[in-house]
């Protein structure tokens, strides 16, 4: 039985992001040179960005289907743009984060409480 959270799936959904706005005007680093952790245990987390070196992790414990990967993929998404531009706050969900995924939200159709 396939599915659909292999690190290889990650890295497509990453690089069509990529190609899209808000993204396709960004500089963003090439999925090769992310490091990608696919995990099915943590629970606790629905995804995760850590930088240097830069490092997403999807969870697929509560999620492996499409949409939801995709969310999770934005969301730490935003994370690593916001730290590439700089911001010390990057991981926090503020105001910033908020303006982000409000935008990503309406582009692409999602409920931005689930981005
Ligand atoms: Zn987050």
């Amino acid at each position: 039985m396939t599915n659909l959270g292999t690190v290889d799936h990650c890295k497509a959904m990453y690089t069509l992001f990529c190609k899209l706005p808000p993204f396709d005007k960004i500089e963003m680093p090439k999925p090769s040179e992310i490091k990608w952790i696919v995990s099915e245990d943590r629970d606790e987390i629905l995804g995760e960005y850590i930088p240097e070196p830069h490092t997403i992790t999807v969870s697929l414990a509560r999620q492996a289907h499409f949409e939801n990967i995709c969310k999770t993929i934005l969301h730490e998404m935003v994370h690593m743009y916001l730290y590439l531009d700089g911001k010390s706050n990057y991981d926090r969900h503020d105001k910033t984060f908020k303006k982000w995924t409000a935008k990503i939200a309406s582009l692409y159709g999602f409920d931005p409480k689930e981005l």
